[in-house]
């Protein structure tokens, strides 16, 4: 299986961007697919947090200006899980850019 360079995002709410994609709003957490739960611990079927695995993490990310339109808030400890190391300031790679 090939290693992916982020999780993805899991959130508390969704929305439909005007091309149909599903998008995260509420409250933003990491999530590796195939996984059962966040990386903060969450469990997602007991918490009903809704996977998005065609969103990257650090699109939910306000500042990245990929996918956070509607995301509230972005979970510290998921964030600090995959921010706080390397620390490297590359650009997010946009995968759904907007036209
Ligand atoms: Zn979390």
């Amino acid at each position: 299986m090939a290693a992916r360079a982020e999780p993805s995002v899991a959130a508390s709410s969704q929305w439909r961007d005007p091309d149909g994609v599903r998008m995260p709003a509420g409250e933003a957490h990491a999530w590796w697919p195939g996984q059962n739960q966040t990386l903060c611990g969450l469990a997602l079927s007991r918490s009903r947090l809704q996977r998005f695995q065609h969103i990257p993490w650090t699109d939910a990310f306000p500042e990245s200006g990929g996918a956070a339109d509607a995301v509230r808030r972005v979970c510290p400890k998921c964030r600090a899980a995959t921010t706080g190391k390397g620390h490297s300031r590359r650009r997010w790679s946009r995968t759904l850019p907007r036209p």
